[in-house]
């Protein structure tokens, strides 16, 4: 591409955000490419199937406008996938991509809805886990941290038997309360809403004790066959699946769908290359399709959530009302977790309940004060913690790892390993392996020591706390 081609299409970008605001812009453009410039086409390319589709989809003819709009006699934009990394099935299908369906897939007569009885005993009879009829595409709001996670979720609920998969697994990541369950369990419901396809959600809990021994005790003929009658497996939570022959079978499972062409679809609260329990073979077949990030919620989608949440609560309790700038107030103060602002709700519904009195800013002050929280901690990651331990008391970071026993590296390392064990989910055998290869019980040593030093040594306590707020900031 020459210069002035890449010019243009810096135009265009600027154009393109300028036209659809920076979110949408950075969650479907920002990875597109422009592979050439020939007389009336542009040849742009994006990194996956599915973006590919949504972009055609969504926004072919916008792109067009605003190419035509660099006054080149651009008549035709093609769109292409630069990488074929996808390991599924592509059935042969002549060489244009699956469109995709806007919203409800009509199925015959003009229903709207099945009702939320049979769906769920279908579920259960299949050993899925139990499906909450509140957690639903209609309740999920919408914002700038889970576009594409949304995206990809309603996607796969629209699929059919016979599509062909656009990105399998499809691995969503979030921390806790950011609303993968909800996301999840919607996706289920949506798409056994149409009777052709089933969706199997099971959390990693329930897939240990449920569907594996439901598996084992079969044989294998009956295995397959189970395996056949699945079209979307769910698994929530998968950072719980524990065991090595648990692991195996997950491994089994994972691998027979996707070669079979059946769709899975993972939530964990860390991303795939995090999940350190698990077997590296499956951790890069799990980060070989789609995975997606969650990001907390921002205080716009906070207080969209706690206004859809009124709305629905009145429907029980009418005489439930919310001033607004009550939910601005929670909104500003109850931070990034779904959890505590459903509690925050919570708590006004049942004073104003049990008071009959309105909800005004005191008591909702008041009533949330402990869950207001200066700052979710965000999520450490353990090299980061040896970076700024090293760095604070001027050790190398190889220092730390090592075997050397001089107090001046085994008090810092005392102090890296107790921060990994506070500051992280990591397990004490996994900080072990991440310090060197330690055994367990000398992490869990180090993080005592530091535990009690710190309750006389005020000066280690704060040393501490400075550390902390570093990793956290
Ligand atoms: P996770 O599984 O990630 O821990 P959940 O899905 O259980 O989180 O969400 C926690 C709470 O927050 C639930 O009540 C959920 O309905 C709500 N919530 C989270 N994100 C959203 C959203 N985007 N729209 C509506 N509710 C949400
Ligand atoms: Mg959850």
């Amino acid at each position: 591409m020459t210069n002035s081609d890449q010019e243009l299409w810096t135009a265009v970008k600027e154009r393109l955000r300028a036209e659809v605001g920076n979110d949408i812009f950075s969650s479907w453009f920002a990875r597109m490419e422009v592979e050439s410039i020939e007389s009336d086409t542009v040849k742009l390319s994006v990194p996956t199937r599915f973006l590919k589709s949504w972009v055609q989809a969504h926004y072919a003819e916008k792109l067009l406008t605003c190419w035509q709009a660099t006054r080149l006699p651009t008549s035709r934009i093609e769109l292409t996938v630069r990488s074929a990394a996808i390991r599924t099935v592509i059935p042969k299908k002549p060489a244009e991509t699956p469109v995709i369906r806007h919203e409800t897939s009509k199925s015959g007569g003009g229903e709207i809805r099945i009702s939320a009885t049979p769906i769920s005993a279908a579920h259960e009879a299949l050993g899925g886990s139990p499906l909450d009829p509140r957690l639903t595409f209609d309740t999920f709001v919408v914002g700038r941290s889970n576009t594409l996670a949304h995206a990809a979720a309603k996607q796969v609920s629209q699929g059919r038997r016979g599509d062909p998969v656009m990105f399998n697994p499809l691995y969503i990541h979030a921390g806790v309360g950011l609303g993968k369950t909800h996301l999840l369990q919607s996706l289920a419901w949506a798409g056994n809403a149409t009777s052709e396809r089933k969706v199997l959600y099971l959390t990693a809990e329930r897939f240990m004790y449920g569907f594996v021994a439901a598996l084992r005790a079969q044989n294998a003929l009956a295995f397959k066959e189970a395996l056949r009658t699945i079209d979307v497996l769910v698994i929530d939570d998968l950072q719980f699946l524990q065991g090595k022959s648990t692991q195996v079978e997950f491994c089994h499972t994972l691998n027979a769908l996707i070669d079979a062409g059946r769709q899975v679809v993972i939530a964990a609260d860390r991303p795939p290359s995090d999940l350190e329990s698990l077997d590296e073979r499956v951790r890069s077949r799990l980060a070989g399709g789609l995975v997606v990030e969650m990001a907390s919620l921002g205080e716009e989608l906070r207080f969209e959530i706690l206004k859809s949440r009124v709305a629905a609560a009145r429907h029980h309790h009418p005489s439930f009302d919310v001033p607004m700038p009550v939910l601005m107030f929670i909104a500003k103060t109850v931070t990034h977790n779904g959890r505590d602002l459903e509690g925050a709700l919570n708590r006004l519904l049942a004073h104003s309940k049990l008071t009959s009195q309105p909800i005004t800013l005191e008591m909702a002050e008041r009533e949330v004060r402990d869950l207001v929280r200066p700052q979710e901690p965000k999520r450490v990651k353990i090299e980061e913690i040896q970076r700024v331990v090293a760095r604070q008391y001027n050790v190398s970071r190889a220092d730390l790892l090592s075997s050397r026993r001089t107090a001046n590296v085994v008090r810092p390392r005392q102090v890296a390993m107790y921060l990994a064990k506070t500051l992280t989910l990591r397990s004490l055998p996994e900080i072990g392996r991440r310090f060197g290869g330690r055994d367990h019980t000398t992490v869990l040593h180090a993080v005592r020591k530091i535990e009690n030093l710190v309750n006389s040594d005020t000066a280690l306590a704060e040393e501490i706390e400075l550390l902390k707020r570093q990793l956290q900031e």
